[in-house]
C-alpha cells in the first residue's frame, strides 16, 4: 500500500523501491541545499547515494537516466591527467560515445541528453574531452568546425551561437576547440594568417580591443574589465601567438587590484575573492609569464606539465 500523498508521514506496509530509486536519482541529480555548501562530503554523499543504487541492484537502471554533464566530464579528466593518472585506463568508450549522441545535426553540442541548450561551450568541453582521450569518435570534427565558424561576428569574435554578440569566453572555446582539433596551427599569426580558415585579423583586432583603459580586459564591448577575461581573451591571444599585442604590465597591475587580502582574486576591485575568478587570474599569471609560475597549456586550460602526461604530447 502506498503512502497518501495527503499524509506524507502515512506508515507504509511494503518497502517502495520505485520510490527509493527516484528519491535517490534527485540526491544525485541535484542536492539539496543544506548538503550543497557542505562541499568536502561531497564524495562521501555520491558514495550514499550510488551504493544505495547499489545495493538495491539499481546501479546500471540508475545510470541510464543519470545524464552525465560535458563540462563534469571535462573537469574530472582535467584532475585525473593533473593528478598524473593514464587516461586510456579509463572506459573511454562508454564517454565518447555518450557524447556522440549529444552533437546536433549543425555541429554544436548539448551538455546533457534532455532539455539542454547547445552553444560553443559545450564544443569546446567535446574537443578538450576527445583531446584528453585520445579518440575522436565521439566528435564530427567537420561539423563542429563548420558551426564554430558560423559563431564568428561580423566584428572579428565569436558568439555562443550564430548570430550572437561576440564574447570573450565564446571566443576562447571557438579557436581553443579549433586548435585542440588541429585545424589552426599554434602561433598562427606567425605561421601566415591570411592561410586560416577563420579571418585572423579581425579576430586580432577585435581582441586586443578588449583591453580597457585601466590595462585589464574586457568580456564585451562597453563592458568594465573583468579578471578572468584575462584569461578567456588573454589565452587566445596566447594561442594565436599575438601575445605581444598586449600591454603586459597595465594587464598585471590592474590584476592585483583583485587581489585580496584574504588570498584569491576578485572579479572587480574591492569585492571579495571567489573560485573561478582566483583560477583564472592565476591562469593570466602564468601567461604573462610570472615567476614561479608553472607554463599554462592554455586550450586545455590545465597546466603543461598535467598535459603533457603520459598519454598526450604537446
Ligand atoms: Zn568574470
Amino acid at each position: 500500500m502506498a503512502a497518501s500523498l495527503s499524509d506524507p508521514f502515512s506508515i507504509d506496509c511494503l518497502f517502495d523501491k520505485e520510490r527509493h530509486m527516484i528519491f535517490l536519482e534527485m540526491m544525485y541529480q541535484l542536492l539539496p541545499s543544506d548538503y550543497q555548501p557542505q562541499e568536502i562530503n561531497h564524495l562521501t554523499l555520491a558514495y550514499f547515494t550510488l551504493s544505495s543504487l547499489d545495493i538495491l541492484g539499481a546501479l546500471d537502471q540508475s545510470s541510464k537516466h543519470n545524464a552525465s554533464h560535458l563540462a563534469s566530464t571535462y573537469s574530472a579528466l582535467a584532475i585525473l591527467k593533473m593528478m598524473g593518472c593514464e587516461l586510456s585506463l579509463l572506459d573511454s568508450k562508454s564517454i565518447v560515445i555518450s557524447m556522440k549522441n549529444l552533437q546536433k545535426d549543425n555541429g554544436s553540442f548539448m551538455p546533457i541528453h534532455f532539455g539542454a541548450e547547445a552553444d560553443l561551450r559545450f564544443v569546446y568541453c567535446a574537443t578538450a574531452i576527445s583531446y584528453l582521450l585520445d579518440d575522436w569518435t565521439g566528435v564530427d570534427k567537420e561539423k563542429a568546425k563548420e558551426y564554430i565558424l558560423n559563431c564568428q561576428s561580423y566584428d572579428g569574435g565569436f558568439g555562443l551561437c550564430p548570430g550572437l554578440e561576440s564574447h570573450g569566453g565564446a571566443t576562447y572555446c571557438a579557436i581553443a576547440s579549433l586548435r585542440l582539433m588541429g585545424y589552426i596551427e599554434d602561433n598562427v599569426l606567425f605561421e601566415g594568417a591570411s592561410s586560416s580558415i577563420i579571418n585572423i585579423p579581425m579576430l586580432l583586432d577585435w581582441m586586443v580591443q578588449r583591453q580597457a583603459e585601466d590595462g585589464g580586459f574586457q568580456g564585451r564591448i562597453n563592458k568594465p574589465s573583468d579578471t578572468c577575461y584575462a584569461f578567456w581573451v588573454g589565452g587566445v591571444l596566447k594561442i594565436l601567438g599575438g601575445n605581444k599585442f598586449v600591454s603586459k604590465e597595465a594587464l598585471h597591475d590592474s590584476l592585483l587590484k583583485c587581489q585580496s587580502m584574504y588570498g584569491g582574486f576578485s572579479k572587480f576591485p574591492g569585492e571579495f575573492p571567489e573560485l573561478y575568478h582566483s583560477y583564472y587570474s592565476f591562469c593570466a599569471f602564468s601567461i604573462l609569464e610570472e615567476p614561479g609560475f608553472d607554463n599554462l597549456c592554455v586550450e586545455l586550460g590545465i597546466s603543461k606539465r598535467a598535459a603533457c602526461g603520459p598519454s598526450i604530447s604537446l
